[in-house]
């Protein structure tokens, strides 16, 4: 099968004189030694172990255990590979890994790396302490895999997260936590739930506050477990919160700055005599952390897209009708360059707003947002082609593009929709003129 991997190399870098090192404002898209080894390493493991059971794990609907148990043994799932993939200095490992481990398997792949949204969460709001605590709890050990869950999303606050209704409050030396949180990846089964709650509603995001909870504390449960249209092998479920009671420590980042933080949002409440929408200056940071991930994300649909892109040439190829292979119609030639193109396309917005991520760049044009939309409706885009290269196999479920067609509309809904991203973008690109509703 034909691969349409990373592009090796796209333009000379610039260089700083003295050191002959790339500077900040010039990427260098040529992969390193470690990163071509990396991502082969990667793309092994998806071909051979993630991929030949991806239709199997589709069907289940389970979390798959054992291809788990397998990433870790290898040291894929874990605190180390997150750990070093992160302090990679051009920024593009993470997106590099999740391309090659979601085009074996979206789902899968989530299961996978579901975890790194928790941790991601711990890292965005802990103090050095609670990360070195509870970011490797989060993964456990290849003979006790551990899971962790990220939990904002309410049945009444989706895109608009500054509405939440769950509820914190102080009782003695501890935080009672109340509410319901809807599709949560790993939601119920994980062992470390970092959970958003309003400790003061009337503050918008100003007045949340993250906590880690750990698995068997008593009140957190799971409720329904939700049944998808894709990345079926990714637990999705409701987590409900009846009085669960935690000790301080595990408010996140601590009580002196959730205190300065909501005094902040109140004064600007004051200011302003508004609800903080998070679009606010204050928020800038929690944006900021939203736009270093969706990179990442967009990534993961940049793999379902490749995955879909490349099975449509083979089969665009060995398909024979009216005595010819169907490549030799241009319709399907250009329709495939068309495809090949935009993949392309996505993949350097993702591996640019990464880079710009790791090396402090201001994200002026909200270009990890960007990346991630582009990257959604490439994935929609490509494996709905795909589908119509097959014909009518590619509508039944023997062959993978249907399924890559219903794993990749999650990318236009989570981690921001695609209304939101787009919200975001015309926000920053209008410079806050484009009006918020
Ligand atoms: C499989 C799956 C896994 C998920 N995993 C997690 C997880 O691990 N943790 C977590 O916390 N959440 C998770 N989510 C939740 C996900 O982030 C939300 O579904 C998403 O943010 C959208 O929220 P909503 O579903 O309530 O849609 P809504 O916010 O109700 O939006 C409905 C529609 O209205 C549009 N819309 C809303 N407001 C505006 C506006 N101002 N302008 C224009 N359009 C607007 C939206 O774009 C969308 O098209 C997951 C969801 C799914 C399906």
């Amino acid at each position: 099968m034909h691969r349409c991997t990373g592009a090796q190399h796209v333009e000379p870098a610039q260089t700083d004189n003295m050191t002959n090192m790339p500077t900040a404002s010039a990427p260098s898209f040529a992969l390193t030694e470690d990163q071509v080894q990396l991502r082969d390493w990667v793309h092994d493991f998806a071909a051979t172990v993630v991929r030949p059971a991806a239709a199997d794990w589709d069907e289940r609907e389970e979390t798959p255990w054992p291809i788990l148990q397998q990433a870790a043994k290898i040291g894929l799932y874990s605190f180390e590979f997150l750990h070093t993939s992160f302090g990679d200095e051009t920024g593009l490992t993470m997106p590099l890994v999740n391309e090659e481990l979601f085009w074996g398997d979206a789902g899968i792949g989530l299961s996978v790396f579901g975890t790194h949204l928790a941790s991601a969460a711990i890292f965005a709001n802990g103090s050095p302490e609670q990360m070195l605590e509870w970011i490797p709890r989060c993964f456990g050990t290849p003979d006790e895999i551990r899971l962790g869950a990220f939990a904002i999303t309410e049945p009444d606050a989706g895109s608009d997260v500054g509405s939440l209704r769950t509820r914190a409050r102080r009782d003695g030396d501890d935080w009672l936590i109340n509410g319901t949180k809807c599709f949560i990846t790993n939601g119920g089964i994980a062992d470390v739930h970092v959970v958003v709650a309003t400790v003061d509603p009337d503050l918008g995001h100003g007045g949340h506050a993250t906590f880690v909870i750990d698995k068997g504390t008593r009140g957190l449960s799971q409720g329904a477990k939700h049944k998808k249209l894709g990345i079926r092998a990714s637990h999705t479920a409701e987590v409900v919160l009846e009085n669960v009671r935690v000790p301080m420590e595990h408010l996140l980042g601590g009580h002196d700055k959730l205190e300065s933080r909501m005094a902040r949002a109140a004064e600007r409440l004051k200011r302003n005599s508004a609800i903080d929408t998070g679009d606010e200056k204050g928020h800038s940071g929690a944006l900021r952390t939203l736009e270093l991930s969706r990179p990442t994300v967009g990534a993961q649909a940049i793999g379902i897209a490749r995955a879909a892109y490349e099975y449509a040439l083979e089969y665009a190829t060995t398909r024979t009708q009216f005595g010819h292979p169907i490549i030799t119609n241009q319709a399907i030639s250009f329709l495939l360059a068309d495809m090949a193109t935009e993949i392309e396309a996505a993949r350097m917005l993702c591996w640019h707003a990464a880079w710009m991520g790791r090396n402090e760049q201001q994200f002026d044009k909200a270009q990890g947002s960007m990346a991630k939309l582009k990257a959604g409706e490439v994935a929609n885009w490509v494996t709905d082609q795909a589908i119509s290269i097959c014909g009518g196999w590619g509508y039944v479920r023997d062959l993978p593009v249907q399924r890559w067609h219903r794993d990749a509309k999650i990318y236009t809904l989570f981690e921001g929709t695609r209304e939101m991203q787009r919200r975001v973008i015309a926000r920053a690109i209008s410079n806050g003129a484009s009006e918020l509703q």
